[in-house]
């Protein structure tokens, strides 16, 4: 059941929202050659806290870190540990923020020092995918649109798309309906409607779309080795189109 978001929960969503975009801010000057994931994630939750939060993942089904760190073929759900990053990685930070009751939850992949050709393409490829997405969030299209288009761009760019891992409508769960895939077709799916609040996280492959699944049952890497790149916002569904929640208006991301 897709639960509509009222004026006042929006306004929640949004302040939730902004923590989590706060974070990005707080960690992104860190990313450098040397730094712990641990390290960013303990950086990402003294700011959560900071603000009267909570950090969603912590202990969300037994998960261990505060934010999710995944370097390289990790595609998602790495965990914290003082795995150094290195010239060449890209990491991304998924970060999510539990405040008065309500989850904002985002993702952004950083280039750790000069990365090779191929890696920053994935990565501005992956956000790309999620703007795309986003042309097609209004009241009266379909899920189906959205999931299409963040498909098509990362196909059309030689990447592959992940079958096992999707987006999700959020509110007071982390993790409410519907299912958001990041591949499928037009016109079909659930019809989008003014309150909706969803989070779309287009996960992308350089290689094949195939993931495995490691020993300590979260971290998920691509199943040949090459990277994956995550890019993810949560919006809500307005009258005319879409705001994004995980966002600073003011500044760049
Ligand atoms: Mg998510």
């Amino acid at each position: 059941m897709i639960i509509i978001k009222s004026e006042r929960e929006i306004e929640l969503m949004r302040q939730a929202g902004k923590v989590v975009a706060e974070v990005f801010e707080a960690v992104k000057p860190m990313i450098t050659p040397g730094v712990t994931t641990k390290e960013l994630a303990h950086k990402a939750e003294e700011v959560i806290r900071s603000f009267g939060a909570y950090p969603t993942f912590k202990n969300y089904n037994g998960f261990p870190g505060a934010i999710c760190t995944s370097v390289n073929d990790v595609l998602v759900h790495g965990i914290p540990s003082s795995q150094k990053l290195k010239e060449g990685d890209i990491v991304s930070l998924d970060v999510g923020a539990t405040l008065n009751g309500y989850n904002g939850d985002a993702c952004r992949t950083y280039l750790v020092g000069k990365v090779s050709k191929e890696a920053e393409e994935l990565v501005q490829v992956t956000e790309e995918c999620f703007f795309e997405a986003l042309k097609f969030a209004k009241p009266g299209n379909h899920l189906g649109d959205l999931s299409h288009a963040i498909q098509v761009h990362a196909e059309n760019h030689g990447f592959s798309v992940p079958r096992d891992y999707t987006g999700h409508g959020i509110g007071r769960g982390l993790h409410e309906d519907p299912v958001i895939p990041n591949y499928g077709e037009t016109g079909r799916g659930v019809i989008l409607k003014e309150g909706m609040c969803l989070a779309i996280e287009p996960i992308i492959h350089q290689g094949r779309r195939e993931t495995r699944l490691m020993n300590d049952g979260w971290t998920a890497k691509t199943i040949d080795g090459k990277l994956a790149s995550h890019y993810e916002n949560t919006i809500v569904i307005t009258s005319t189109g879409y705001e994004i929640l995980t966002m600073l208006s003011n500044k760049e991301d």
